[in-house]
């Protein structure tokens, strides 16, 4: 029963090294490897050729045309379906190749930094944390993947992910499903189809077969829907709205096997409760974080806060103080707090929404937007009487605030519940015994206690929500590769 002498000294599997914002010379480098990077364009990356329609690729920031996409048709799609292969290389291989992948990725962040900037609007700290996630994942579905009981791939899968994190959610499906042993067919969102590419490129560098690992870059409608109607696929890993993964199970039911799953990490209606003893300072800071940080378009965003009537009017005042503080602007800019939104479609349903808020008087506040031609979306805090108030997921800088009386927190905690969705819920208090009692009633995947409730963190705070959010595993947690394997047990002649 003794540790082996060195056991206490193994290092574990490190969190990638990050950037350092705060230092001068950290960001100068920062600064030229983004001016020098050349990001190119978007392509389907196949077994065989690839053709398709071209499409032009516009930075939101400006308007202006950045690069090229290439949508796979749907005989590029029927020939990479032909050609897919489950990825039968040893699993110290795969692992092996996956880590050189996230050393790669590593190595090339201007090219990441800049193209999460141009492509996806991404302000510099957000392109700093897909970078550690995405390299994160890699290491860590690596490591997974080497520890995982007897067992086989599922075969094939499709991952489908979102524009919001083009990076760390793409690569973190896309490596999951390749450590396990799976052949992949990736269709990344179509709005940021140019990191995807460069992603892919790098994989296939490091040594990832381009049977187990192909690119279909184009729509959800043509590609997206080509890949879940497939009897031959086994499995499904998506990250979007509920309404998506909706259509795709129906989908998978009606032409896949019964037993291929779906994972699906989906959308939420969040909210954060602060009591009349939270700290005001803190959680004003972490309020705005969960708010507008990423101009509201994370999935973990706090969407509804509910404030304690008390401390509502204090508490209110900070806010629209704090947001007055914010830099909106071009994303290239390391100033800038809020960056665009991704296209104008999502820029003029948030507006029509902001728009109708303000028309029933409910516009609390809301700031002046610079002179541009990108799609940028002033963030806004509108009043409600209660969560239920919301019919949607409002995908952009959009905060609702409700107040609630001390003795109505457990209708509070029933209201968000009622909603369905359960992916984020953040709680301000100094009250240890409420902080119990909350967290045991709230349906949520990922509780934030007196900090910001945004952000995740490979291993030790691994993500994902329940009902109407996602069908779990959590990306980033020790289930998320053992839903891409089947268990085998060979049992020996007695
Ligand atoms: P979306 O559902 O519109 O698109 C997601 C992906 O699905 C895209 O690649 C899209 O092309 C594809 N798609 C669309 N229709 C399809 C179809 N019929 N068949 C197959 N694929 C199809 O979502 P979005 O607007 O890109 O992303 C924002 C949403 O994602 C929000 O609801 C957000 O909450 C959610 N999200 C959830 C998480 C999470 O971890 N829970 C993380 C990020 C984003």
């Amino acid at each position: 029963g003794l540790l082996a002498p060195n056991a206490l000294f193994t290092p574990k599997r490190l969190n990638s090294r990050g950037f350092d914002l705060t230092d001068h010379d950290s960001l100068t480098k920062i600064n030229e490897a983004r001016n020098a990077a050349q990001f190119g364009n978007a392509y389907p990356i196949t077994v065989g050729p690839a053709t398709g329609k071209a499409v032009d690729v516009k930075d939101p920031n400006t308007g202006q045309v950045i690069g090229t996409i290439l949508e796979a048709d749907a005989a590029t799609c029927a020939a990479a379906l032909d050609a897919a292969k489950p990825w039968d290389a040893p699993v110290a291989e795969r692992a092996r190749i996956l880590r050189q992948a996230a050393d790669d990725l590593e190595e090339n962040y201007g090219m990441i930094f800049a193209v999460l900037s141009r492509e996806a609007g991404k302000i510099q700290p957000d392109a700093v944390g897909e970078l550690r996630e995405a390299v994160d994942f890699m290491r860590y579905y690596a490591d997974q993947a080497e520890a995982l009981p007897p067992s086989q791939p599922l075969g094939l899968m499709v991952a489908i992910s979102p524009w919001n994190f083009p990076l760390a959610i793409f690569a973190g499906q896309i490596c999951a499903a390749l450590a396990a042993g799976n052949g992949v067919l990736a269709k990344p969102a179509e709005q940021t189809s140019i990191v995807a590419t460069r992603t892919v490129e790098l994989l296939h560098a490091a040594g990832v077969p381009v049977s187990a690992l192909q690119l279909l870059t184009g729509t959800g409608n043509t590609v997206g829907a080509a890949l879940t109607r497939d009897p031959r696929i086994n499995g499904v890993v998506f990250t979007g709205s509920t309404q998506t993964a909706q259509r795709i199970r129906r989908s998978m039911a009606d032409f896949m096997q019964p037993n291929a799953p779906l994972i699906a990490e989906t959308g939420g209606l969040n909210a954060m409760i602060v009591d009349s003893t939270a700290l005001p300072q803190q959680a004003t800071r972490d309020i705005v974080a969960s708010a507008f940080q990423s101009a509201g378009q994370r999935c973990s965003a706090l969407r509804c806060l509910y404030v304690q009537e008390d401390i509502a009017p204090m508490l209110t005042a900070m806010i629209t103080g704090a947001m007055d503080e914010l830099t909106i602007g071009n994303s290239w800019n390391l100033a800038t707090d809020v960056g665009p939104v991704i296209d104008t479609t999502a820029q003029k349903a948030i507006a029509d929404y902001i728009a109708q808020a303000r028309a029933e008087g409910r516009e609390v506040h809301s700031l002046a937007l610079p002179e541009s031609g990108g799609t940028f979306i002033a963030p806004t805090l509108i009043s409600v009487d209660s969560i239920q108030d919301m019919d949607r997921e409002v995908f952009g800088p959009v905060l609702h605030i409700a107040t609630y009386k001390a003795h109505q927190i457990d209708q509070v905690i029933d209201d968000i519940n009622a909603m369905g969705y359960g992916l984020t819920f953040g709680l301000h208090t100094r009250i240890d015994g409420r902080v119990q009692t909350v967290c045991e009633r709230i349906k949520a995947g990922n509780v934030y206690v007196n900090r910001n409730q945004i952000g995740a963190i490979v291993e030790s705070q691994p993500f994902g929500g329940e009902g109407l959010s996602g069908t779990g595993p959590k990306a980033g947690g020790p289930l998320y590769l053992t839903r891409m394997v089947t268990g085998v047990a060979v049992t020996p002649s007695p």
